[in-house]
This record gives C-alpha cells, structure tokens and sequence, in this order.
C-alpha cells in the first residue's frame, strides 16, 4: 500500500486537446480515467493532483477557468470517494530543484509539509519526462503514460530516466502498480 499516488493532471487523467485547457469546455476526463482510479484508490490512501499550468503567467490559461476545472475535478472525485488531498499547480516557468514547477519538486515537498507525505512510500505518474524527473528527485516511484504527449517523450525518457513502470495509459498503469 502506498502512502500517496501523485498524479499528473493533462494528458493522464484527461485528454491534452489542442493546446492549453483555459475553461471547462475543454476539459475532458479520459473515459478510463475512473475505471483507473478506481483500481488505483486500493494501491494508496491518498491522491494528490500536481499539474504545471505555467499559461497562467503567459495569460493563455487564467485563473478562474483554472479554479473552476479543478471544482469540477474535485467534485467528481467526491462523488466516487476517491480521497483526492489537493490539487497544486504550478503558475510559472521556474526551473531550479526545488522550484514549484517539475521537474522541480516543490509541490511534493509542500504536499509532505502539508499532508504529512511519505514521499519514498509514494509513486508519481504522468505523460511528461518532467513527471518522471521530478518522480526520481523526490525519491518516489515513477511511472511513465504514453498517453497525452507520452509518446513524444518516450526516447528522452528512456535515456534520462530510469520509470519503474511504462504503461500506455493510466488503466494500464493501475493494473500493473501492484508489480512496481
Ligand atoms: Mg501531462
């Protein structure tokens, strides 16, 4: 049993679209995503959703349509008691370590401030190589979705990277979190 599941937002449990999700008419679960979490929510007491929106400080994404889709997350996870904590999201294109946006690991880092996290006893998974570097950084189990833009990713991250688990998409992850 893991202590927390961090999960990516676009491109692992919605669809990436075209181009920045800015209102909830773009936002669209993937069909499976409940099927997944579902199965998920047996692996880890927690949920925690960590996602980079770094169009807030361009002004492509703004921040009532932000807070809005993640009501809308939140409620939807509510109704199927899947015990989501929180949803960070980073709103600049800071880079360093410990910056807010991954690969930097300062949405892990507040999350173990403010939920008590056991990062080493947590698995981080999304679409994106920054997902996995930020993953390895904190010292969590990672694992790589070849939905949203994972596909694009996966040559980079097989060479920087080492995920414990490369799966097509998150109902596949969910099914085989239990062999990480
Ligand atoms: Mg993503």
């Amino acid at each position: 049993m893991f202590d927390t599941i961090f999960l990516d937002r676009d491109g692992t449990i919605n669809d990436v679209g075209y181009g920045y999700i800015n209102g909830l008419s773009d936002f669209h679960f993937y069909d499976y995503a409940f099927e997944a979490l579902d199965i998920l929510k047996g692996h880890a007491k927690n949920f925690i959703i960590v996602t980079n929106q770094s169009g807030l400080s361009t002004g492509r994404v703004s921040i009532d349509p932000l807070n809005e889709i993640h009501q809308f997350v939140t409620e939807e996870f509510e109704k199927r008691d899947l015990p989501l904590r929180k949803i960070y999201f980073a709103d600049d294109y800071n880079e360093g370590f410990n910056a807010i946006r991954k690969p930097g690991i300062g949405m892990f880092l507040q999350a173990k401030e403010d939920f008590n996290v056991d990062l080493k006893n947590s698995v981080m998974i999304g679409d994106s190589i920054v997902d996995v570097q930020a993953g390895e950084r904190a010292e969590m189990k990672t694992i790589f979705l070849l939905s949203g833009y994972g596909k694009s990713h996966l040559e980079d991250v097989k060479k920087e990277c080492k995920p414990n688990l490369i799966a097509n998409d998150l109902l596949h992850a969910a099914k085989e979190i239990e062999l990480i």
